[in-house]
């Protein structure tokens, strides 16, 4: 199938590791012209080098924080001057404290309200007027699986991610005349350093080892298993291609259905 990326201007945040990572190498194994962040520069740079070095793109980096409005904007800058423009924006960011409410401090729904909601905000502020110019963008954030099911001990997730569900459908009415399709990616569980968090939490609150809770998370799943992060990095390139050109304004799970609802 072609999915007509090749050369396309595409940002991957948060993606030094786990998902975003996976993502960014899937881009660049289509062709993309790639750009990443995280806020480690170290490691970004040698991740962009090895990326460049095995799918012959050119990968931009940048050291920052998503929460940094003025950080993003220079990022999608310095990225649109290099590249000419920006067509696919994935937004991404590292998950809320896995913990119950009443754990939970005023600090920490300051921190989940920045980093996985405003975050999203200040990308697509950036993104959105270069793609209305060329009348052709996709906005595809990540969230969870909390957005349609809540799990335990991500109270914080549970909460902040559904005002990204809001906001995707309201810019995907916005913008659609202009050409541009926004969806959410709502990951299950799947093997990242992000998990081992949660599972740490989850044992310690149930008193069982975290062997038990990796093994209730795959039975959750009619797969019985967890997914690899290149799986969900398959559904985000696939939604930001030609072919999936009448798509917009929805979740997409990629949850092995976990997800009980119909
Ligand atoms: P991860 O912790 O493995 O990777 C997170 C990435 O984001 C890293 O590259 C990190 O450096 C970067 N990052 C974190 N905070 C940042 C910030 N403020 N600014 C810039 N970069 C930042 O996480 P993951 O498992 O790949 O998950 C990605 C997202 O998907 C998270 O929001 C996570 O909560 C969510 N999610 C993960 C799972 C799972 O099972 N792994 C399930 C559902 C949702």
């Amino acid at each position: 199938m072609d999915l007509g990326l090749k050369d396309r201007v595409v940002i991957v945040a948060a993606s030094s590791q786990g998902i975003g990572r996976a993502t960014a190498e899937a881009f660049a194994a289509e062709g993309c012209k790639l750009a990443i962040c995280a806020r480690s520069t170290q490691t970004l740079r040698l991740l962009a080098a090895t990326i460049a070095g095995k799918h012959h793109v050119p990968v931009h980096c940048e050291g920052l924080d998503v929460g940094d409005a003025a950080a993003v904007r220079q990022f999608v800058g310095n990225v649109a001057n290099r590249f000419g423009g920006v067509d696919v924006c994935v937004t991404n960011a590292g998950g809320p404290p896995a913990k119950g409410f009443l754990a939970t401090t005023a600090e920490d729904w300051q921190q989940a309200v920045e980093q996985n909601l405003l975050s999203v905000v200040h990308f697509a502020r950036a993104v959105v007027p270069l793609m209305q110019r060329k009348k052709w963008g996709r906005l595809i954030t990540i969230t969870s699986l909390t957005v349609k099911q809540p799990v335990d001990q991500l109270v914080l997730s549970n909460a902040v991610r559904s005002g990204v569900v809001g906001l995707v459908k309201s810019l995907a009415n916005e913008f659609g005349p202009d050409g541009i399709t926004v969806n959410n990616v709502g990951p299950g569980y799947t093997a990242t350093g992000r998990l081992k968090e949660l599972a740490r939490a989850q044992a310690q609150a149930a008193e069982v080892a975290e062997e038990e809770i990796f093994a209730r998370w795959a039975a959750a799943s009619p797969l019985r298993r967890i997914a690899r992060p290149e799986e969900v990095a398959d559904a985000i390139v696939w939604l930001a291609s030609e072919r999936a050109s009448f798509i917009t304004g929805q979740t997409l799970l990629v949850d092995g259905g976990a997800y009980k609802g119909l």
